[in-house]
């Protein structure tokens, strides 16, 4: 018996189980799937959808997005993490607002060009909203292939990243890209799922090697384990009745230009500044302590509640001067008072949201 080929089955699997009505699916646009893209890589669709919402609802084109502040753009992105992802869409729009008349390039290589935009992405958003004929290999796709194919090695090795493409393009059909494309994520996501495939649902299960050797989960690869250093941070949280200060950090760096507390490396460098704002540091109450990792390393961080009586705005000017050269913050860097019960918007960082979380709003006087 001859079977169907592989991209005829995933097709056919999509046209009866894939998801067709997400919002970035519905009145299709590069530019909508390209933000849907974006918010998708490291996020879960359920969790991405009110967001996209909210973005489009804000920035209904990308002429839109190029001409808003960036504090609105991460203000909007709040919560959903991976900064870098939201700065970059916002740079990427003023590139096509500047270079490309506000409209969306089509061109693979001028969309390839754009920060953040990756072989993968590029390929998705010109396939899914145009119907072009590109390859995708997100993280889902690599495990699909990886594991009806049984490639060994870490997809972050290039010869297995080079083998897995390879394949990507051979099995990629002639016609109905988008619904290929979409089928593949789709596929990754629900059924080829990390912990437990679910092979008896899946349309490529007769000839998956993962599953005939029993093997899936050692496909793909895993990345050799590397050990990351732990550095400390000490976090100034310093309160005016309902507001709070924050600073905003440099654009590049760890949390780039999101809004956070003053931060010192050492409890000493943090008590200092304390001293010299005129303050006691008896009056320094800890708050519950988190490690925060990132790729590199783990954070641990400790804020430390500094309540103010009087003088805010005087004691916040002097914050401002005395940034030492212990502390994490820059010289000069903006700060404002970020109210409890009415939120500025701008981006916070994800510790700075995560404190914020614990701080409630002092109760309403009668
Ligand atoms: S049979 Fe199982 S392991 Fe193989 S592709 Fe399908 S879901 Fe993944």
């Amino acid at each position: 018996m001859k079977t169907t080929s592989f991209s005829q089955r995933i097709i056919s699997w999509y046209g009866q189980h894939g998801r067709k009505t997400l919002p970035w699916q519905l009145n299709k646009t590069p530019y909508k799937v390209w933000v849907s893209e974006i918010m998708l890589q490291q996020t879960q669709v359920a969790t991405v959808i009110p967001y996209f919402n909210r973005f489009m609802q804000r920035f209904p084109d990308v002429v839109a997005l190029a001409n808003a502040d960036i504090d609105e753009v991460l203000h909007l992105w709040t919560g959903l993490g991976y900064y870098a992802r939201a700065r970059n869409l916002h740079k990427a729009a003023q590139l096509i607002r500047d270079n490309h008349g506000g409209v969306f390039p089509e061109q693979f290589d001028a969309v390839m060009a754009l920060p953040g935009i990756g072989r993968s992405t590029a390929g998705a958003i010109l396939s899914l909203s145009l119907g072009q004929h590109h390859p995708i290999l997100d993280g889902n796709v690599k495990r699909v292939l990886a594991r009806h194919a049984a490639i060994d090695g870490w997809p972050g090795q290039p010869k297995v990243e080079q083998a897995l493409w390879q394949l990507a393009a051979e099995l990629s059909p002639t016609t109905d890209i988008a619904q290929y494309n979409q089928a593949m994520m789709d596929m990754g996501a629900g059924i080829c799922t990390r912990s437990r495939p679910a092979c008896a649902q899946c349309p490529v299960a007769l000839d998956c090697q993962a599953q005939q050797m029993g093997k899936q989960q050692d496909y793909p690869g895993k990345k050799p384990k590397k050990t990351i250093p732990a550095k400390e941070a000490w976090l100034l949280v310093i309160r005016d009745r309902d507001n709070i200060l924050l600073q905003k950090r440099p654009p590049a760096g760890i949390w780039g230009g999101l809004w956070c507390f003053p931060q010192y490396n050492t409890q000493a460098a943090l008590q200092q500044a304390v001293t010299t704002l005129g303050c006691s540091v008896a009056e320094l109450e800890a708050l519950p302590g988190f490690r925060h990792t990132f790729s590199h390393f783990h954070l641990d961080a400790q804020p430390l509640l500094l309540t103010l009586h009087h003088d805010a705005d005087a004691i916040a000017a002097k914050l401002q001067q005395s940034a030492t050269p212990q502390a994490a913050v820059m010289e000069a860097a903006p700060s404002l008072w970020y109210n409890l019960s009415q939120p500025s918007r701008v981006g916070l960082a994800a510790a700075t949201e995560r404190v914020m979380a614990g701080l409630k709003p002092s109760a309403i006087e009668e």
